[in-house]
């Protein structure tokens, strides 16, 4: 089994070769980081045409790099959903033209699961499973009894978790995506501010970074005004502190009423050192009859290789597309 994978969905252009759904013959990532950079954030009209500039030069390095031609295929995976529909549109219609051109099955995915299925490369996935998946558009405790099956259990009622790192980045002068910088400044400072953990002790399994957000923005605010001198290491470790504190205990008290094989943590900001490694202690002590899989750091970040495994999941479930698939933005799990 061959599938050829598109991914577009924001501002990663990426074509990828699975083959039996776990192994990558070929991974080709065209990232437009440094084009939006300069506008704190991606800009969706930038972004399409990136897209659109890079999704034949990366399928035809993809073919090359995996040694394989189009009639090795066996299906076609394009994400559909969620995201930015012109950036989607790309994909789609890509995977749409290879899929009609050389008559190989359409297999439509859901980005999300597609994040899920990076751990997929680490490791068999066991079920019932649960998934923490927090990126820069989503914070979401997914329950997974069967392959396939996806139940949300809680999610953020505001800002994503990537989304909060970004956003306090940009306060401290840190170019987007600022994930990574904080969470390297984190490890060079302590939790002094002590920030709020917001609906920490709610028995629900929900989130809300909107008010951290705001509780950081006005502590640089006011030191500035009074020509305080702030600590961006303690700043960017209380930050973290926070986050990592609401995500680890809202996922340890899901696993209290929800069992499960395996705890799977992935998207964007589960390349976070400091989360992976509250996640790995807190596994150890409070669940140990559950399997933490990491998705690897490679692909944390949108990538094609996610979607490919995912999609070989789907086919085997017969989730096919037709010509008419179309890019859904708020699509769900
Ligand atoms: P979604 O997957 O929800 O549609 P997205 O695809 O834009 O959103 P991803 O590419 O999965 O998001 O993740 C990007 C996010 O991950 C950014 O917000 C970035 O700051 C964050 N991120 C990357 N590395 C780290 C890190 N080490 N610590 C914290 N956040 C990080
Ligand atoms: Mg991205
Ligand atoms: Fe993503």
């Amino acid at each position: 089994n061959l599938i050829l994978a598109f991914e577009s969905s924001c501002d990663e252009t990426s074509v990828a070769v699975i083959e039996d759904g776990h192994k990558i013959l070929s991974n080709i990532i065209a990232t437009q980081i440094d084009s939006h950079k300069r506008f704190g954030g991606v800009v969706p009209e930038v972004a399409s045409r990136h897209h659109i500039e890079q999704v034949t030069r990366c399928l035809n390095e993809a073919l090359e790099e995996a040694n394989v031609t189009y009639d090795d295929l066996t299906a076609v995976a394009v994400t559909y959903g969620p995201g930015l529909v012109g950036s989607l549109l790309v994909g789609v219609t890509a995977a749409k033209a290879v899929a009609w051109a050389h008559q190989l099955p359409l297999i439509p995915v859901n980005h999300m699961a597609g994040h899920i299925y990076a751990a997929r490369f680490v490791s068999e996935f066991h079920f019932p499973q649960m998934a923490l998946l927090v990126s820069g558009g989503h914070t979401e405790i997914v329950y997974i009894e069967d392959e396939y099956h996806f139940q949300i259990l809680g999610e953020t009622r505001d800002d994503a978790a990537g989304e909060a790192y970004d956003k306090i980045g940009r306060v401290l002068g840190v170019t987007y995506p600022a994930g990574k910088v904080i969470d390297d400044w984190a490890h060079e400072g302590n939790d002094t501010y002590h920030f709020p953990r917001a609906m920490e002790k709610e028995n629900n399994f929900d989130f809300s970074f909107s008010g951290l957000k705001s509780a950081f923005i006005n502590t640089v605010h006011n030191a500035e005004q009074r020509d305080d001198e702030l600590n961006k290491y303690d700043l960017a470790s209380s930050f973290q502190q926070s986050v990592v504190d609401v995500l680890a205990e809202k996922v340890m008290r899901a696993l209290d009423q929800y069992p499960v094989d395996q705890l799977i943590l992935a998207g964007g900001v589960a390349a976070n050192a400091g989360l992976r490694d509250r996640l790995e202690r807190d596994i150890e002590t409070l669940h140990p009859q559950t399997t933490l899989i990491k998705a690897p750091l490679k692909l944390c970040g949108d990538n094609a290789a996610m979607i490919g495994a995912a999609g070989y999941v789907a086919y085997n479930h017969h989730i096919l597309a037709d010509m008419d698939l179309n890019a859904v933005p708020g699509l769900e799990l």
